[in-house]
């Protein structure tokens, strides 16, 4: 077993202005506050894995631009193998435009630029280096024949497929076939299984739902309460961990980038997903999404305190 864990998905570059209102059609707002911040499902959880103490390689495509400049010195500075990270003058690096209000409302923009490049071409270009992991984490922020093709070349080749089903879309069911585990919130496992989850019985009956449809394993996160999880073994809720969430952004994606990291050094589904939680509720106490995502002897240390 290599160890090894490969992410492929998106990387954003968050561009975000809070202001007093966010404007109408039409109008300026001035005098707001601007910060950007590194982003996108894919790149949160390759930085989430790294940080958990696991070795990372990331596939995605980048602009040829500073904001991608900026993403792969942050992906080096967190041990991650960026060889199949490739820098495209076709397009612009991933952007997400956000404005927030002083009540925390906000608004978003996000043109995906050279995530909607990735192709199935650079997949079977990464296919050895599929082939050599351990397990490979894939979320939707990319083209449904670039999830496909990767998720079949995993499987294939006998790597697990951690599927982040984010953000929601309907699935089919052969893509389904290849994955292991499965990990919506409750909101994308509604929107796969038409069942509202709202309580344990509706979470179980949504998990059974996914089961069927050929995934081993599912977990649905459920915010503060923690995940429910049922593969053949176990049916029932992991608590989460209580803490003072001050921003719960990226909260999903360090949870499954340290779900990844407890399985391939063989934790038991329940005391992984007891990992991933403790590394979710840290993320939940700071703000931002890859400033927020804790390192190894932080999540350590609240298992240790628990
Ligand atoms: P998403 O961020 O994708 O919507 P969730 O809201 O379900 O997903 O959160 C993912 C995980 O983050 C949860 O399973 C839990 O471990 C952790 N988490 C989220 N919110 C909180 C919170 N308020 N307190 C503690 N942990 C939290």
């Amino acid at each position: 077993m290599s160890g090894k864990i490969v992410v492929i998905g998106s990387f954003n570059m968050d561009m975000i202005v809070t202001a007093e209102h966010i404007p109408k059609p039409g109008e300026t707002v001035v005098g707001g506050k601007f910060a950007s911040a590194l982003g996108g499902k894919g790149a949160n959880q390759a930085i989430a894995a790294a940080r958990a103490g696991g070795k990372v390689a990331f596939v995605a495509r980048v602009g040829n631009d500073p904001f991608a400049t900026e993403g792969i010195r942050s992906f080096k500075q967190n041990s991650i193998d960026t060889d199949h990270v490739i820098r495209d003058s076709s397009a612009s690096s991933g952007v997400a435009l956000i404005m927030v209000d002083k009540l925390g409302e906000n608004l978003i923009a996000v043109a995906p630029g050279a995530n909607d490049i990735l192709s199935p071409d650079d997949i079977n270009a990464a296919s050895e280096l599929i082939s050599s992991s351990e397990i490979m984490i894939i979320q939707l922020e990319i083209q449904p024949d670039t999830v496909d093709i990767a998720c079949k070349v995993a499987y294939d080749c006998g790597v697990k497929v951690l599927l982040n089903p984010a953000p929601a879309r309907e699935l089919n069911t052969k893509l389904l076939h290849n994955i292991s585990i499965i990990t919506p919130n409750e909101t994308e496992a509604q929107r796969l299984t038409g069942i509202a989850v709202e309580d344990e019985t509706s979470a179980d009956a949504a998990a059974t739902a996914l089961r069927s449809l050929g995934v081993d394993t599912v977990i649905i996160t459920l915010g503060a309460r923690g995940a429910y999880i049922s593969d053949k073994s176990f049916r029932g809720v992991v608590p989460g961990f209580k803490v003072n969430p001050i921003d719960t952004t990226a909260a999903g994606d360090v949870f499954n980038g340290a779900l990844a990291v407890a399985l391939v050094e063989g934790l038991p589904l329940t005391e992984a997903a007891r990992f991933a939680n403790a590394a979710a509720a840290i993320s939940t106490t700071r703000p931002g999404a890859q400033p927020s995502v804790p390192y190894r002897h932080e999540i350590d240390a609240v298992l240790g305190d628990d």
